[in-house]
């Protein structure tokens, strides 16, 4: 068994700290937020008061943090995690971050000698709590096998997606369609009602037709249709708006800089700014149809 750290306790590293401690090994844990520590040591993680003092006897650093410029701010710089922590060490950052910022990450860490990943998840806060998230993974051939063993405690789907930097890529592009294809459905159940269809007809026909799809049939955003969709729960999540908001402009980023031409995702990026910024981004990203309804309440 490893001894092993995690950095960033929030809603998703909590639980998937502990799960690596109820896999027996060592976790040693650090965050920024003192109320985060505490739960953490209430888990039976060992806490340190410290950042880098999670470098101390691991080999293996697990970070899972909000965005890009924390990600940078804790491996890079003179007293970086990368510039401390001891020979040939293996990082695993699982946030979700731009592209640029991940391969930029990985080369600092590469220069220092050590082994990175980057691994983005998916499956909520649901799926880390229960071992099950899909992590999609960035980087070299050794260092995914290296960190494989890990991976597979906290998820169930563990997809090696080539080259530093493309978990990322992959986790932008899949959520990318999702926007997409959950605006489009909501586009279509809200035209065909107004055109006198049952949403249960135009399902019925849709979800056995050429116009199916995954969002389609898991996350339908019309109540009634799919039994375990947010819809049915006033659009409690589930995928949570501001998630997806931050996804689609990341894929926004990201399409900017290698100059693809990504219109729906821009449109998609559009509409989730304008739902977020009307104070639902706690909502179920599937309640995006409130505001292609029209609607004002949600
Ligand atoms: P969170 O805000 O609950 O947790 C992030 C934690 O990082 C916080 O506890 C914060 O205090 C800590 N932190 C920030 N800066 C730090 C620093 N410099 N040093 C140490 N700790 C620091 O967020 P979350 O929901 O756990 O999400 C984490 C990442 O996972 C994000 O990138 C998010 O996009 C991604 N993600 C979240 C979900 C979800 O459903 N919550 C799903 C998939 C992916």
């Amino acid at each position: 068994m490893a001894r092993i750290g995690f950095l960033g306790l929030g809603n998703m590293g909590l639980p998937m700290a502990k799960n690596l401690l109820a896999a027996g090994h060592e976790v040693v844990g650090f965050d920024v937020v003192a109320a985060a520590r505490d739960a953490a040591a209430a888990a039976g993680l060992s806490v340190v008061a410290e950042r880098n003092a999670l470098l101390d006897g691991t080999g293996i650093l697990v970070t899972m943090l909000p965005a890009g410029e924390h990600v940078r701010s804790v491996y890079t710089g003179q007293d970086g995690l990368l510039a401390r922590a001891g020979a040939d060490s293996l990082f695993i950052d699982c946030s979700t971050i731009d592209v640029a910022t991940a391969r930029e990450v990985h080369g600092a860490a590469a220069a220092e000698g050590h082994a990175m990943i980057d691994a983005p998840v998916s499956g909520g806060v649901a799926g880390a709590e229960a071992g099950t998230l899909t992590f999609m993974v960035g980087g070299e051939a050794a260092a995914f096998e290296r960190a494989k063993g890990c991976l597979e405690i906290m998820g169930r789907n563990i997809v090696h997606a080539g080259g530093a930097g493309n978990g990322q890529a992959a986790k932008i592009c899949n959520n990318m369609i999702l926007g997409i294809s959950m605006i489009a459905i909501s586009e279509a159940f809200t035209l065909g009602q107004k055109l006198g269809l049952d949403p249960k007809d135009l399902f019925d026909i849709s979800s056995a037709a050429s116009g199916s799809c995954w969002a389609m049939l898991n996350h339908n955003p019309v109540p009634g249709l799919v039994e375990t969709a947010a819809a049915n729960r006033d659009y409690q999540p589930g995928f949570a708006a501001a998630m997806m908001h931050k996804d689609l402009k990341l894929a926004q980023t990201a399409a900017n800089h290698a100059g693809a031409a990504t219109p729906l995702g821009a449109e998609a990026a559009a509409l989730y700014t304008l739902f977020v910024n009307a104070g639902h981004g706690g909502l179920d990203y599937s309640a995006i149809i409130k505001l292609i309804q029209g609607k004002q309440e949600v």
